[in-house]
């Protein structure tokens, strides 16, 4: 194992660290668990199989997924349900 002795500043801690060891100095004030969101949903509808893709920076937070199915191919009289 190769330990690098430079610090990192806490505020330069992103993504690029994820499952690295890193040194930071200071005290620890508090601790969390750390949340998971994604950030790119693949969607499809269940009736036609149409398949479109979401990019969310915030996760399931908001109204990210359409109600609406909004497949061009679909004839505008036979619509898929809502929520399919
Ligand atoms: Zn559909």
């Amino acid at each position: 194992m190769k330990i690098n002795n430079n610090y990192i500043n806490i505020k330069s801690l992103d993504t690029s660290f994820i499952g690295k060891l890193v040194r930071i100095s200071g005290i620890v004030i508090s601790v969390s668990k750390s949340i998971s969101k994604p950030i790119k949903f693949h969607l499809r509808c269940s009736k036609c199989m149409h398949e479109k893709i979401i990019k969310s920076k915030n996760g399931l937070s908001g109204n990210i997924i359409p109600r609406y199915c909004d497949n061009p191919d679909v004839d505008p009289n036979d619509r898929c349900p809502v929520d399919s």
